[in-house]
């Protein structure tokens, strides 16, 4: 079966509902009534650690990433905290993307290193740098690709085969790209995450997250964190999340050809200084894109020419692009990653991965595209003005 027809019917087979549904029931009950003492421990005995609304979502999860399991989480940080929890233990080392969304390096700088575990960043876009920070204590290395706001990539398949050699467990957070774009198992990585709250979900109004695996171990370990820690993704969220990953297949193809259409218009704009799109011949790593993606998804930024202010205009005067965080909804969003999104990373740090003050993140949306460059018209109107 290929991607827009699973992402539509696997979770949710008439058969495996009880009245033949072909959408599945939002399963609410916490609890789930037995016959006999003897069925105690049979099927379905609380839904923390079971429910047939987030079992169905995890089917189908699973099936976007071609991976053996899926794990429905209650956001994306849930699901990564569930991963570290269950995987290191105090002493251990991790090798990480210096270039990470902003909310997991506090999770790992201000959480996990209170409880023991290390970790060192290194530019990922070199797979020999994960090699050379690779030490005695490593035990995981932590990709995302692409990152967030500079879109850089990482070799997904050279850098698990420098981790394999030795013995450490891959994990690629792919929400940027979708599982429509790039599934990370397929080229060697251990683990793949999301936050479903962006693509998967899709209309903005969903927090959750998702894990994907194929190995039985790690998975069981993950299974028993996920009831054990108990950050699960409610059977609500779970059946929202389902009716989202439906269209995914549809809405990435018209988010990519919108994205496409931005970054070619503000590549050629006199007042841009540089466009960061993996789609576009001009970013240094378009060859891996291409290699290692099949499509190149729906966020960009752009440095404009100038500095804070005119970047302030030009986002303040937009019409049809909301000004706020997040990304990966039908809505256009544009936000300033200086003042907004890495706010929190202090300034000589932005500027070491490259993070301008004038750097613009925008998630295009599925809005016909010649109005969003409308759109951006206005903006680069204001900061003429
Ligand atoms: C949003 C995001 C997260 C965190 O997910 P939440 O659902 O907000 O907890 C992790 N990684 C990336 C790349 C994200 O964009």
């Amino acid at each position: 079966m290929r991607f827009s027809t699973k992402a539509i019917h696997m979770g949710e087979e008439p058969e495996s509902m009880q009245h033949g549904d072909v959408v599945s029931p939002i399963h609410l009950s916490t609890t789930f009534a037995k016959r006999s003492i003897k069925e105690v421990e049979e099927g379905y005995v609380y839904s923390r650690s079971g429910n047939p609304t987030r079992d169905s979502l995890e089917r189908k999860l699973a099936a976007l990433e071609n991976a053996k399991y899926g794990l429905a989480f209650s956001s994306g940080l849930a699901a990564e905290s569930t991963i570290l929890l269950a995987l290191l233990r105090k002493g251990d080392h991790v090798v990480a993307f210096d270039d990470l969304y902003g909310g997991t390096k506090r999770l790992f700088n201000q959480v996990m290193e209170r409880f023991g575990i290390e970790f060192t960043y290194v530019d990922a876009r070199e797979p020999e740098n994960v090699r050379g920070a690779i030490k005695e204590n490593t035990r995981m290395v932590w990709l995302e690709t692409p990152t967030n706001p500079l879109l850089k990539l990482a070799d997904i398949k050279a850098i698990a085969e420098i981790a394999h050699e030795r013995g450490l467990i891959v994990v690629v957070d792919n929400t940027f790209a979708s599982p429509y774009f790039q599934n990370p198992l397929d080229l060697g990585a251990d683990i793949v995450l999301h936050s479903v709250t962006k693509y998967l979900g899709g209309h903005s109004d969903v927090v959750g997250g998702a894990v994907m695996v194929n190995d039985d171990e790690i998975y069981e370990g993950l299974k028993f964190h996920q009831n054990a820690v108990g950050a699960i993704l409610s059977p609500f969220d779970s059946w929202l999340v389902m009716r989202g990953i439906k269209t995914l297949a549809v809405r990435m193809e018209r988010h990519e050809k919108n994205a496409m259409k931005i970054a070619r218009y503000l590549e050629e704009h006199p007042l841009v200084e540089r466009v960061y799109y993996p789609g576009l011949p001009s970013h240094p790593q378009h060859g891996l894109a291409k290699r290692q993606m099949c499509g190149f998804g729906g966020m960009l930024s752009f440095e404009l020419k100038g500095g804070l202010e005119e970047a302030v205009r030009f986002v303040e005067s937009l019409e049809i692009f909301a000004l706020a965080e997040s990304l990966g909804g039908v809505e256009s969003l544009i936000e300033l990653p200086a003042i907004m999104t890495h706010a929190s990373v202090p300034k000589e740090e932005r500027e070491n991965v490259g993070i301008k003050d004038s750097l613009i993140r925008v998630s295009v949306g599925i809005e016909d595209a010649e109005d969003l460059i409308e759109d951006l018209e206005r903006g680069f109107e204001a900061v003429r003005a």
